[in-house]
């Protein structure tokens, strides 16, 4: 049993917050199983820009994707129409495409959270019920590893005793599936997740945000960086919520920690402020 984390920081000093998930090595890697990026080139774009034109036009599909997988439609004009009814909110055309990714080493903490979501996403992990594990490994999160040595060195200790048990515990016979009532949520577990373009965004808006907890995060990121290497284009697309928001709608940012965008506190605060005005000089203001 290892914690396996790969942390490499100095133990020692005060409890700090990791600035950045993504400055750290958790042990945890995320693949993008299918496309690669020539189907992802010679498919995915022409399928969802078949989708919207669709609706605009009275060419048939198999006409429209004949011109999109041809070359006589540009790029450039398919990315630009997909960019418009993207952020028109018209989703159902990004359902239309998939990505399978392998995610490996990440906490049954994060598991737990990301089979949260529902809708466009399937995932199969791996099971605690049916696998005797022979060597569960754990992560040992930053602040820990940072921690002063008693602490780190009392939380490795928990750890490697409650799994050390749990082979204790299958060694006397009981079922892995009893014996894994011992395993802590820093357990690491493996999934597959298939998500289709509109679901992805919608995750990342929730996960990149950075009121999310760390360790999905850095997962989201893994993820967008995946697909950016086989559709930068797409890629684009997976961001903060407040990116394509305009504004953050976060409780918890209300003071703007978080500066990527203003609160919508302060963005509603302005805008009364200019319905005021306009009203003072007599100008009609539409109300609900
Ligand atoms: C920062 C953060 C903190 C969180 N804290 C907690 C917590 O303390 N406790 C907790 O239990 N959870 C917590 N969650 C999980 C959260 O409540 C959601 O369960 C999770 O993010 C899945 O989001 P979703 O339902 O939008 O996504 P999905 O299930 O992926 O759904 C996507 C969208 O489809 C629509 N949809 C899906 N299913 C339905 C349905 N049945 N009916 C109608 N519309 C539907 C909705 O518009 C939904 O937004 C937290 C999430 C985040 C990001």
């Amino acid at each position: 049993m290892s914690p396996e984390a790969g942390t490499g920081s100095p133990i020692g000093g005060t409890l700090p917050r990791p600035r950045s998930p993504a400055t750290r090595d958790l042990g945890m890697r995320a693949s993008l199983l299918f496309p690669d990026r020539e189907v992802a080139e010679r498919y995915y774009l022409p399928l969802i820009y078949t989708a919207c034109r669709t609706c605009y036009s009275e060419l048939e599909p198999q006409e429209i994707f004949d011109r999109a997988t041809s070359g006589r439609v540009t790029t450039d004009k398919q990315q630009d129409l997909i960019r418009r009814v993207i952020e028109s909110g018209h989703g159902s055309t990004i359902e239309h495409i998939v990505f399978t990714f392998a995610i490996s080493g990440v906490t049954r903490t994060l598991s737990h959270q990301l089979v949260r979501h529902r809708a466009g996403v399937a995932f199969d992990q791996q099971s605690q019920r049916y696998l005797d594990y022979k060597r569960p490994s754990y992560m040992v999160p930053g602040t820990i590893a940072d921690a002063p040595v008693e602490v780190r060195e009392r939380y490795l200790a928990e750890m490697d005793e409650s799994l050390a048990f749990y082979g204790e515990m299958l060694e006397a016979g009981i079922p892995g599936e009893d014996a894994r009532f011992v395993m802590p949520n820093a357990t690491r577990t493996n999934l597959i997740m298939t998500a289709n373009l509109r679901s992805l965004i919608h995750m990342s808006g929730l996960r990149l945000c950075t009121m999310a907890q760390w360790e999905i995060r850095r997962l989201f990121q893994l993820i967008r960086h995946e697909i950016f290497t086989v559709s930068p284009f797409l890629g684009s697309f997976l961001a903060p919520k407040c990116v394509p928001l305009g504004y953050c709608d976060e409780d918890r940012n209300r003071d703007e920690h978080c500066p990527i965008r203003p609160h919508k506190d302060n963005v509603l605060a302005a805008w009364a402020e200019k319905r005021a005005a306009a009203k003072a000089k007599g100008r009609e203001v539409p109300t609900l």
